[in-house]
Formats: structure tokens, C-alpha cells, sequence
């Protein structure tokens, strides 16, 4: 999952930024609306946690903007205590959840997987596929009952897989979505860590059935391609 984050209190962005990288999100960070219409507009985000008052272009016109233009990646708006006014007008600009400042980081965070999800509102912390179980709360991962552990970005790599799982993802898509801007990731990379993967979720499984498939000339699926 990859998020972009647009806001003008360095200090605010920074805290954001590292709490969500410790939780397995690729997270870019900008501090002005102009700098955040165009990452939003040219990057593929998962989410974006935009600010309300910026430099450049406020979160609200950044919004409408994005909307106008047809790109419809979820927006949690952070406003300032107390602007009611201003969590109205960031829901009508199509801002799909907002929160007021100062928050908890674990309420954050509660919105943020919220908002990550396919289901939307549904509070859904568990993938799973077959015997394979992710709690992407507590990053617990099983299979048949075994514990898997895995680095960070294998987990956000499996998290990909499963969100999208039984589709065919290219090595672009999956870079786009598991890491941030500054990573500078080649597809060869990608087939490593899905080797990695591969040898932690399936090769110990002898007589399972395997659960990452290799599309040539595609890229991969988890799951039954359908
Ligand atoms: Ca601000």
C-alpha cells in the first residue's frame, strides 16, 4: 500500500510518515498543494492524508481537483480543531473521511486500513486465502496454523497480492504500490523479493498447493487466476 502524504507542518508530515513506514506502508511526503496535485495526478496512491490549509493550493481545491480530473484514490482530510465549517466543505470536495488535529496515531491508522480496503467502511483486518491468514493489525501470518515471519516489505508485497488476489499484477503495478518514490526499484527486484516470498509461504508446504503463480510475460497472481 502506498500512501502520499501532503502537508505543511514538516514535524506533523515526519511522524506521519515514520509511524506509517513501521506499519508496512510505502509512504511519499510532500509539503505544498502544488507539489501534492501533481504527485497525486502522475503516481499510483493508495490513499492520500491531506492537509486542509496549505501553501501552494489548499487541500480543498486539491480535492476538487482531483476529482474533476477523474482520479478517485480515497482522501482521509486532516483538519484543525474546531473548522466544522471546513470538514463539511472537505467532504463535499469528495475527501472520502476526515480527522481533526491533534489525533491519536492508532485512530490514524484505524482509518487508514479502513480506507485501504476494497469493502470501504468495513473495518477488515484479516486477508486470507486458502490456508494462508494475514492480520495486517497485529502482521501476523500463518499458514495451516504454521508462523510465518517476513520482512517488511515481503509483508506489504503479500499484502498487495492477497488485496488483488486471483488477478493478474505486473512488476510495475506492484512496484508502484509497495514502494515509495525514493526507492529506486527495478523489476528484477521484484521478482527477488517474490522469490523470497515463494520460499516462505510455499516451498516449505510440501504437498500444498502453491499459492503464487508466475503469469510469463504478465506478472503474478495469488490464487487462482479467474
Ligand atoms: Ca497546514
Amino acid at each position: 500500500m502506498r500512501i502520499l502524504v501532503v502537508e505543511d507542518e514538516h514535524r506533523i508530515a515526519q511522524a506521519i510518515k515514520k509511524g506509517l513506514e513501521q506499519e508496512r506502508y510505502a509512504v511519499d511526503l510532500t509539503f505544498t498543494g502544488t507539489d501534492g496535485y501533481d504527485m497525486a495526478s502522475s503516481e499510483s496512491y493508495d490513499l492520500i492524508i491531506l492537509d486542509l490549509m496549505l501553501p501552494g493550493m489548499d487541500g480543498i481545491t486539491l480535492c476538487k481537483q482531483l476529482r474533476k480530473n477523474n482520479i478517485h484514490i480515497p482522501v482521509l482530510m486532516l483538519t484543525a480543531k474546531g473548522q466544522i465549517t471546513d470538514k463539511v466543505a472537505g467532504l463535499d470536495a469528495g475527501a472520502d473521511d476526515y480527522m481533526t488535529k491533534p489525533f491519536s496515531f492508532e485512530e490514524l491508522l484505524a482509518r487508514v486500513r479502513a480506507l485501504t480496503r476494497r469493502e470501504g467502511p468495513v473495518r477488515k483486518t484479516t486477508l486470507s486465502l486458502d490456508d494462508l491468514t494475514m492480520d495486517t493489525k497485529s502482521f501476523i501470518v500463518k499458514r495451516g496454523g504454521a508462523h510465518i515471519s517476513l520482512s517488511q516489505k515481503e509483508f506489504a508485497l503479500l499484502e498487495y497480492l492477497l488485496i488483488n488476489k486471483g488477478e493478474i499484477v505486473s512488476k510495475e503495478k506492484i512496484i508502484e504500490h509497495v514502494w515509495d518514490f525514493d526507492a529506486d526499484i527495478l523489476p528484477n527486484t521484484v521478482e527477488v523479493y517474490i522469490k523470497n516470498l515463494r520460499n516462505k509461504i510455499d516451498a516449505p508446504f510440501v504437498g500444498k498447493q502453491p499459492l503464487i503463480h508466475t503469469v510469463r510475460g504478465f506478472g503474478y497472481v495469488i490464487g487462482d487466476d479467474e
